[in-house]
């Protein structure tokens, strides 16, 4: 009895500990905020703009129970401003590819899409509405996101899926897989979309993971996509998977890639050269190797290999 006591001790200490924590939270101040009357985003494919965009990592003042998981990635970093007055549209349907190196910012200009952060100064506008006055529910649905590690629960295939389309029927999760070329894969599991992955369930491989995750984008159906295509090297048949999976997700859509592969840069109607937070070059592939600037100088660096 007397360690039991003990032990209770301990947790009431630790529950305290939260609760003064949980206070501290409340009383910031939201980061982002929802309009009472927000502005319906235009129907149809839409254009997706960058309006003189500068950005500075909010630091933790500025932090709220709204984004409670950035606390972790506040750092000694958050004073320096990111993003320098970026500015371009990626036009109803196109493609744009940003490329530049570890640092230069890509990966910032991506997270102000889905609406993570707010642009410091300038607009990020989707069908020409800002997006500070859209509403989250509508924002959501329009903007799909694949990121590299593509953020998977140790749940059923199923209920991976479900999450973004909790109404989808088999026909239409099988229908996502096929496209995602992810439905040999699953259809050999002996649970099929009742499998659980994950660190105790099934482990799928690199490759697999993505392409379940452009599985589950595809059926959430986006007007725009947010692609952060992996760096890490995958085996070729993996490889070509992956691409007519990635070719899949961007068809018919708005779609903002982060480029690491050059069959993608090839085909993006548009690439961005990122550099200091800056686009410092822009056009298509051939335009851009032929200028010999930075955008040939990272070709021969990043890109020339996959030739
Ligand atoms: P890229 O995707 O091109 O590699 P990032 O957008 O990730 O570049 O990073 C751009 C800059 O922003 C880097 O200097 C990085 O250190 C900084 N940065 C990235 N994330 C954060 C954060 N959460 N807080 C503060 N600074 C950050
Ligand atoms: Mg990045």
């Amino acid at each position: 009895p007397l360690t039991m006591l003990a032990n209770a001790r301990l947790d009431i200490m630790s529950a305290l500990v939260s609760f003064e924590r949980v206070f501290e939270v409340l009383d910031l101040k939201p980061l982002l905020t929802e309009r009472a009357d927000p502005a319906p985003i235009p129907g149809g494919p839409l254009s997706l703009q960058f309006d003189d965009v500068a950005f500075t990592y909010p630091s933790a003042e500025d932090v709220s129970l709204a984004s409670l998981e950035d606390v972790s990635v506040l750092d000694n970093r958050a004073n320096e401003q990111v993003l320098h007055g970026v500015d371009f549209t990626v036009e109803p349907g196109q493609t744009v590819a940003l490329v530049g190196s570890s640092g230069a910012g890509k990966s910032t200009i991506a997270s102000l899409v889905p609406r993570l952060y707010d642009a410091t100064t300038g607009a990020v506008r989707l069908g020409g509405v800002d997006l500070r006055d859209v509403s989250f529910e509508q924002l959501r649905h329009t903007v799909g996101m694949v990121t590299q590690d593509g953020h998977l629960f140790h749940e059923s295939i199923r209920a991976n899926m479900a999450l973004v389309n909790p109404q989808a029927t088999d026909d239409h999760m099988w229908s996502a897989l096929r496209r995602a070329r992810m439905d040999h894969v699953v259809g050999e599991l002996p649970d099929g979309l009742d499998t659980v992955i994950g660190e105790r369930g099934y482990r799928l491989s690199g490759g697999e993971r993505q392409r379940l995750t452009i599985a589950r984008l595809l059926l959430a159906a986006p007007r725009v996509v947010i692609l952060d295509e992996a760096t890490s090297a995958l085996d070729s048949t993996n490889e070509a998977h992956v691409q007519a999976a990635l070719d899949e997700a961007m068809s018919g859509r708005t779609a903002l890639v982060i480029a690491h592969r050059l069959s993608t840069v090839r085909k993006a109607d548009q690439i961005l050269v990122i550099e200091g937070g800056r686009v410092v070059e822009r056009g298509p592939h051939a335009e851009l190797l032929a200028a010999g600037g930075r955008y040939a100088e990272l070709y021969q660096t990043q890109f020339a290999e996959q030739e």
